[in-house]
């Protein structure tokens, strides 16, 4: 515990709610039963740490929550730091009569990421592309280990925003474009969290989580309303549906695999759903909260606003907006950050008229408490800082460096210019191959981020040095130094930190388009150096016009996070990369929005494109023990086979494609039913299985690649674009086609 122990005695009172042997339900009961109006919607009231005049304020009001928004860190940005300052706000909370403790809230988005020196992981862009939900799972164990250390036992994350076009801010937040691929990583990244017994959230690696942005989040429009967007899509705008069905597939099937691993609070967004041309409602007040995700889809967990959502929303007065985002169901506590009071008076005079039924507020309140008692929070509501020594430590970083490398796509690789050789003289240059605070991107210490050194951690370049001893590197950012004699070029291009609607392209000047410094430098290095790599640090696709020919090898890196060795080990071979794209890679701003399944669809790559460097008999390998019944026998059959050459390669390539095509088509029909027509009601009877999901993908992946080793092989290149077609657009739905393709072909 904290050095000094805090002068609160718990349960002096030997009052039902704080005996531990009894239900959570019994507890709450019990408490609730105890409480005056004021105590209830007190509970219901979250302030910014910022907003308090006086810590004083959380015994005064009984505020139920405190968070630290972005960048709201204490002075001294340490662990320590933060538990001191929180413990000192629960022993406030622990002053009230009834003794219930706060929770406190921070946006822990890719590890602890306001904390300095904390593990930072890929932002879920990255995590989308390693397909690995095993491993996103442990990403969130370690990042609630590192929060719950600090004392903060509540993550605003994971965001479940299925982002459909890239100009949007946020992108990088979300794992991907198709809510099957976002779905396949719900139930990881919320057990990660909270652990996987959702009623013993109590544990040293576990905090509440808060899947967002309830719903449409990354579908939004032009927002009317905002002056001077160009018509760009933006953040908090209108998301415009044909229909409620599509809405619930596009964006609230993600939400039923949460639900099912029992997620603790979900945070409405600010963006308003428009249903076939509706008048536009925003989610903070949309009775579809009530009627879709609380009585439908089942959600017991509560409801927190977004920061000042309440405010946002269009026409009345604040109390009206307040009561009205509680009546409708949509809101159970409110992220108040400075008018916290002005919402507690506007709730419990809304009871007072009868505007507000009493039932709601205890709902609400029960929906709240539940969680703190499941939590432990009134056994243990200071820091538990057990695993203290885990913070920002080697572990956790290894699991960050697995994770950037796994992230790693491979877009193009001509002439095998990766992995790259660890002799001879390497030509660095590029913004982002030093700069660890553009690789760790926004939600990073502060909330916009920063560029430069800002946490301890490594750089791609930093990785590449100590990877490879026996190469001579220079590094000149700017490609100013003479580039000729070398081997090898690696250009590091990319975005500087952004973080909501501040990375909007349109707004402060963002585009999709390299900046003129980086363009320069590939121009200059691939101009000198034969062999010419260009890595895309970046948050999104970004446009790279001819740049796309000039390199030889292309590498989408997404936001790897603090740990660059991750991103070296792939560049060098220790690792193989096997990252496959999250979303789809357009080839201009003309094209956006652009996704797969899109009628027409002609990017420059396609959604799950991914050039691999592991053998093809490495990946059956690691496959095969996952599987059961059908398609293990399928691919096991595959390995057995009499087709395969030492290196692991197909050596027969007819008869290996034909068992490579049964194969794809075995695990393709295990998932099809579950992807087809995915709406909510077969979402909540058939959650898509994240291994299935990822096996298919896998075999049909395996297929598409070795169908093109074949048919280069036979130096058939017409037939090769058809392959590279028709798996290019390859989707879970359309892996039949693919399937096909690979048959005619053998
Ligand atoms: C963001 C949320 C975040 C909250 C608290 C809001 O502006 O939209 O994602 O959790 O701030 O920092």
């Amino acid at each position: 515990g904290p050095a000094e122990a805090p002068r609160v005695v718990v349960n002096a009172h030997g009052l039902p709610y704080l005996d531990s042997s009894l239900s959570t339900a019994q507890r709450v009961d019990d408490l609730l039963g105890r409480m005056t109006l004021q105590e209830k919607v007190g509970q219901m009231a979250q302030a910014e740490r910022l907003g308090l005049s006086t810590p004083q304020q959380i015994t005064d009001l009984g505020l139920g929550s405190v968070l630290s928004g972005g960048g709201s860190t204490p002075a001294a940005n340490t662990p320590q730091a933060w538990a001191d300052m929180i413990d000192g706000y629960q022993r406030e909370a622990l002053a009230t009569p009834l003794q219930v403790p706060l929770l406190y809230g921070a946006d822990a988005v890719h590890g602890h990421s306001n904390v300095k020196d904390a593990t930072i992981y890929p932002h879920n862009i990255g995590l989308g592309a390693t397909r690995n939900p095993a491993l996103v799972e442990k990403v969130g164990e370690e990042t609630a280990s590192e929060t719950r250390t600090t004392g903060v036992n509540w993550a605003f994350a994971p965001c479940l925003c299925v982002a459909r076009d890239e100009r949007w801010g946020r992108t990088y937040e979300s794992f991907g474009e198709d809510p099957a691929l976002v779905s396949s990583f719900s139930k990881a990244s919320i057990e990660g969290l909270q652990g996987s017994d959702p009623a013993d959230k109590s544990g040293a690696d576990e905090v509440l989580a808060s899947a967002k942005h309830w719903a449409g989040d990354g579908g939004t429009t032009y927002d009317q309303s905002v002056a001077g967007t160009g018509g760009y899509p933006i953040d908090q705008g209108i998301t415009n549906v044909p229909s409620q069905d599509v809405f619930e597939k596009l964006y609230a099937t993600p939400y039923v695999p949460a639900i099912q691993a029992g997620v603790g609070s979900i945070m409405p967004s600010y963006s308003a759903l428009s249903v076939d041309g509706s008048t536009p409602v925003r989610m903070t007040e949309e009775p579809l909260n009530q009627s879709l995700l609380k009585d439908r889809m089942g959600f017991d967990g509560f409801l927190i606003s977004d920061y000042q959502a309440i405010d946002k929303l269009p026409g009345g007065t604040y109390a009206q907006k307040a009561v009205r985002a509680v009546t409708t169901g949509s809101i159970d506590m409110a992220m108040a950050p400075y008018n916290f009071g002005d919402f507690i008076t506007a709730i419990v005079d809304g009871v007072n008229a009868g505007q507000v039924p009493q039932a709601r507020v205890d709902d609400a309140v029960r929906r709240i408490l539940t969680q703190k008692f499941e939590l432990g929070l009134f056994e243990h509501p200071f820091t538990d800082d057990s695993q203290r020594d885990q913070f920002g430590g080697a572990a956790h970083r290894a699991t960050a460096a697995q994770a950037a490398a796994e992230s790693q796509v491979l877009l193009k690789n001509t002439g095998g210019a990766l992995p790259l050789r660890k002799t001879g003289k390497l030509y660095v240059a590029g913004s982002n191959a030093d700069d660890l605070g553009n690789q760790t991107g926004g939600w990073t210490i502060t909330w916009q981020g920063q560029s430069g050194t800002h946490t301890t951690g490594t750089t791609i370049l930093d990785g590449i040095e100590a990877a490879a001893p026996g190469l001579s590197v220079t590094y000149s950012k700017t490609a100013s130094a003479d580039p000729t004699g070398y081997d090898a070029g690696l250009v590091v291009v990319g975005e500087t930190p952004y973080a909501e609607g501040q990375g909007d392209v349109g707004n402060n000047g963002h585009t999709l388009n390299l900046t003129a410094a980086d363009k320069k430098a590939v121009d200059t290095v691939c101009a000198a150096i034969p062999t010419c790599v260009v890595l895309v640090v970046s948050g999104r696709p970004m446009m790279l016009g001819d740049v796309q020919d000039e390199a030889d090898a292309i590498v989408a890196g997404f936001l790897p996070g603090t740990e660059g060795e991750g991103v070296a080990s792939v560049l060098l071979g220790d690792t193989p990369f096997t990252g496959r794209l999250p979303l789809t890679w357009s080839k201009s701003v003309d094209q956006l929005p652009i996704n797969v399944g899109d009628t027409s669809y002609d990017p420059a790559w396609a959604y799950g494109w991914g050039l691999r460097t592991d053998a093809p008999r490495d990946r059956l390998t690691a496959l095969v023990g996952t599987l059961t019944g059908e398609p293990k026998k399928a691919v096991q059959a595959l390995l057995d086979a009499k087709v395969w050459k030492a290196d692991g390669t197909l050596s027969d390539t007819d008869a290996g494609l034909r068992l490579v095509a049964a194969a794809a088509k075995t695990l393709t029909q295990a998932t099809k039913a579950q992807v087809d027509a995915y709406g909510i009601d077969e979402a909540q009877q058939h959650p898509i299985d994240a291994t299935v999901l990822a096996q298919a993908d896998t075999v049909v992946s395996l297929a598409r690649d070795l169908a093109q080793d074949a048919v280069v092989g036979q130096g058939s290149s017409p037939a090769k674009a058809d392959v590279t077609a028709t798996a290019d657009a390859e989707h879970l739905q359309e892996a039949g086609d693919a399937y096909d393709a690979v048959v005619t072909l053998a």
